[in-house]
């Protein structure tokens, strides 16, 4: 027994040394979160696994470092191969070389729990979050994701830079493009707290290199480029707000509403909400034309906007640029403004978390 729960506080230790941390909680609830998911034999394995944004290391490179355990190649292949169809490790094929590595928590091993998740495995990450939701971008001020604007709020395409612009960020890449569930709102579905916003499921995006261990392990659809440009249209057009990797090569397009995504509910309750999101925008209202129809207060997942005595106020510490308001004000009365200094992406995923991982050091070195 003592073994089983040094393993998993080793592992524990091994996830917190990657860039989005997995720290230690009061109570010990990262323990039952990974008992709940790993056994002890997988836990172990995972303890000798390496962290990269997409898998890099073979059967072969992994072996060694379990050897003296007694295990056998063969069993440790079909060890890996089971972990990663649970969704507690990356896993990668290309030809007939199969890759692992370790997953973060979030993004990563909680996302991978989409189609398996448990009632126990949402209390205990409740539990996980409750106290410090956004503490990794509090911390690091890097976001795993940003916010752009809808399309229809773009009223001269010039306004925004390409890496803004949904179409085009679609348009330049060459796929694979997969439809998933979204597991935030599977989670609220569990807890009987269904979306207010929509009652579709199937519309995270993921795309190119983080699509393939969902397409090698049969989770997920494969779809075509139309069919990406289709679901992010009726995303758009539900008022859902687009939040894609924080890199100008994205790799996957969530669209989220304030009452089931995470990252929005954990901000809104923050007295400045809009210090949790990457965004080059924010809202203004032209008071001469607007109707004080109300629809932008009704749309707004942030609460950013209030209709008191027939005038419109937007609060800036809550609008986060999503552009949502301005697609639906009938009067035309709403415009996105650039904020002056511009947040350029990293150019790739593997570019975000270097820089992640490089600001999580300065921060771990000046902290002892
Ligand atoms: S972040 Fe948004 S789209 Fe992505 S899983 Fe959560 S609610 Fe769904
Ligand atoms: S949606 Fe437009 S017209 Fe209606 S209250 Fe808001 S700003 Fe005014
Ligand atoms: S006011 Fe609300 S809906 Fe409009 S851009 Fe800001 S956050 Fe989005």
């Amino acid at each position: 027994m003592v073994e089983e729960v040094d393993v998993y506080r080793e592992l524990q230790r091994h996830m917190d040394t990657f860039p989005i941390r997995f720290p230690e909680r009061e109570g010990g609830v990262e323990i039952r979160l990974l008992k709940r998911l790993f056994t002890p034999h997988e836990a172990k394995i995972a303890t000798k696994l390496k962290w990269s944004v997409y898998p890099s290391e073979t059967l072969d490179d992994i072996y060694p470092r379990l050897k003296a355990t007694g295990i056998s190649k063969e069993e440790l292949e079909n060890s890996l191969d089971e972990m990663a169809q649970k969704g507690l490790i990356l896993y990668l094929k290309e030809g007939d070389t199969k890759y692992y590595g370790n997953a973060l928590w979030v993004i990563g091993i909680y996302e991978l729990q989409v189609d398996k998740l448990t009632k126990e495995l949402i209390e205990d990450m409740d539990q996980f979050y409750n106290a410090r939701p956004l503490q990794e971008i509090q911390r690091t001020g890097i976001g795993q994701l940003r916010t752009i604007p809808v399309e229809q709020s773009i009223k001269r395409e010039d306004s925004v830079a390409n890496y803004d612009n949904i179409r085009q960020l679609i348009d330049k890449s060459d796929g694979p493009f997969i439809l998933v569930n979204c597991v935030c709102r599977q989670t609220k579905d569990i807890k009987g707290e269904p979306c207010k916003v929509t009652n579709r499921r199937n519309l995270c995006i993921g795309i190119g290199g983080f699509t393939k261990q969902y397409i090698d392990l049969g989770w997920g659809q494969e779809v075509t480029k139309e069919e990406i440009l289709e679901t992010i249209r009726q995303n758009e057009e539900e008022g859902l707000v687009l939040q894609p990797s924080n890199s100008q090569d994205i790799d996957f397009l969530c669209s989220c509403c304030g009452c089931c995504c995470g990252g929005l509910v954990g901000a809104k309750g923050a007295p400045r909400p809009v210090d949790y999101f990457t965004t080059n925008y924010f809202t203004e209202v032209d008071a001469d034309l607007c109707s004080s129809c109300g629809t932008c207060v009704e749309v707004c997942q942030m609460d950013a906007a209030t209709l008191i005595d027939g005038i419109v106020t937007i609060n800036l510490d809550r609008c986060i640029g999503c552009g949502v308001c301005v697609a639906n004000c009938p009067s035309e009365a709403m415009n996105l403004v650039k904020k002056e200094k511009e947040h350029v992406p990293p150019e790739t995923f593997e570019d975000l978390y270097a820089q992640i991982e490089q600001r999580r050091k300065e921060l771990d070195k000046a902290a002892k």
